[in-house]
């Protein structure tokens, strides 16, 4: 059996993140459980779009030379209509980050699946195939189908959408992200966004198209839900274990720092509550994006069109046209602030 102060599951950005704020804050005895290494841990980061906003990466507290290309522009293409949204960001080397925050994180990191996990008087038992731990905090930071917010939590995301991004050959000079929603992805989009040396990544949801020609592809599942239950008395979850993405832009990378910060911060304090009620007061956690994105889920066809008709003489000031947009098609009103806030605020 081995014994530690703060275990975290998880070695992604979440869990490296929280392990980095905690030796910050003076934590020691800290363990860090990560399933996968070498090549499939590298792949499994990789099939990610890797944009972060400037604002997400700052308030994260995480410093580290990662970026790979600068933001400004995202643009949304709908029914034949570009909406573009000024934005100041970047693309990371998610690999070069994660590195980063290994060797800042000076925690102990071993290589493990974790099959159980369970509450005792003292603390929490937690079982890999071939060892037993034992802490006093428990961190569950293992994406979406974190077994920690499982065993402990019992809830389920509303939503799971399994995508599939591909790196493709492609001009990886532009500072602009590209969406482009339509009825064939069912209230869904494709994304297209600049990576480096001469790549993109370009992703959908599975079975709703498709590209020739990959250099790497893969499969990963993105959450969403509004519960923000991610505290249970000495335990709490971060990032995709806590269903934190933005349900609009699929912006999950700077929550899931800035949740690992949190908790790491809350814990320092000996007061879990402090991480329970920042999810819960969290602008950038509102329920207006799950409702936003359950209107759009539900759009017909010929709504579509209808949603773009006050962008359709041109995008440029965009707080002026989404403010038009709501007076003329006011039945919108919440999914253009959301589009427009989380592609601002939340990525
Ligand atoms: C295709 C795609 C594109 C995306 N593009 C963007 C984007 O451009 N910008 C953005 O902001 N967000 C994007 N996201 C979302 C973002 O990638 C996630 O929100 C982010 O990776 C969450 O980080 P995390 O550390 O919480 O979880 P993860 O990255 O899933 O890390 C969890 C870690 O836990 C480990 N683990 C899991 N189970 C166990 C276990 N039982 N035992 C031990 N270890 C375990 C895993 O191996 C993994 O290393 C995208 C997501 C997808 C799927």
């Amino acid at each position: 059996m081995i014994d530690c102060n703060v275990l975290i599951v998880g070695g992604g950005l979440a869990g490296l993140s929280a392990a980095v704020h905690l030796r910050r804050a003076g934590v020691e005895d800290v363990m860090v459980i990560e399933r996968m290494s070498g090549e499939q841990y590298g792949h499994y980061h990789r099939t990610c779009g890797e944009a972060i906003s400037d604002r997400m990466l700052r308030l994260s507290g995480i410093e580290a030379d990662c970026a790979v290309r600068r933001i400004d522009e995202a643009v949304i293409t709908c029914a034949g209509v570009d909406i573009s949204v000024r934005v100041k960001g970047q693309i990371i080397d998610r690999e070069r980050l994660l590195e980063a925050m290994r060797t800042q994180s000076g925690a102990r990191i071993v290589t493990g699946s974790v099959r159980s996990v369970r509450r005792d008087a003292d603390g929490y038992t937690v079982m890999t195939g071939s060892e037993e731990y034992r802490c006093r905090y428990l961190i569950g930071a293992d994406g979406a189908f974190s077994i920690v917010r499982k065993s402990i939590f019992g809830h389920v995301p509303e939503v799971r959408i399994a995508t599939v991004n591909n790196i493709v050959r492609g001009d990886s000079d532009s500072g602009t992200i590209r969406f482009s929603v339509s009825p064939e992805y069912n209230g869904l989009y494709t994304w297209d966004f600049p990576s480096k040396d001469g790549l993109r990544s370009v992703g959908y949801t599975i079975g709703d198209d498709d590209v020739e020609g990959y250099v790497e592809r893969g499969i990963r599942y993105i959450v969403t839900s509004n519960d923000r239950t991610v505290v249970k008395e000495d335990c709490c979850i971060v990032g995709d274990a806590a269903i934190l993405a933005n349900p609009l832009c699929y912006g999950g990378i700077g929550v899931a720092l800035l949740s690992g910060r949190k908790a790491a911060e809350a814990i320092a304090k000996n007061d879990l509550g402090r991480y329970q009620r920042w999810a819960r007061r969290a602008p950038m956690l509102d329920h207006h994006y799950m409702e936003a994105y359950r209107t759009v889920r539900a759009w017909a066809p010929e709504d579509y069109p209808d949603a773009v008709v006050p962008f359709r003489r041109g995008s440029s000031f965009i707080l002026l046209r989404g403010a038009y947009g709501m007076v003329r098609r006011p039945k919108w009103a919440n999914v253009y602030t959301s589009i427009w806030m989380g592609f601002k605020f939340c990525w």
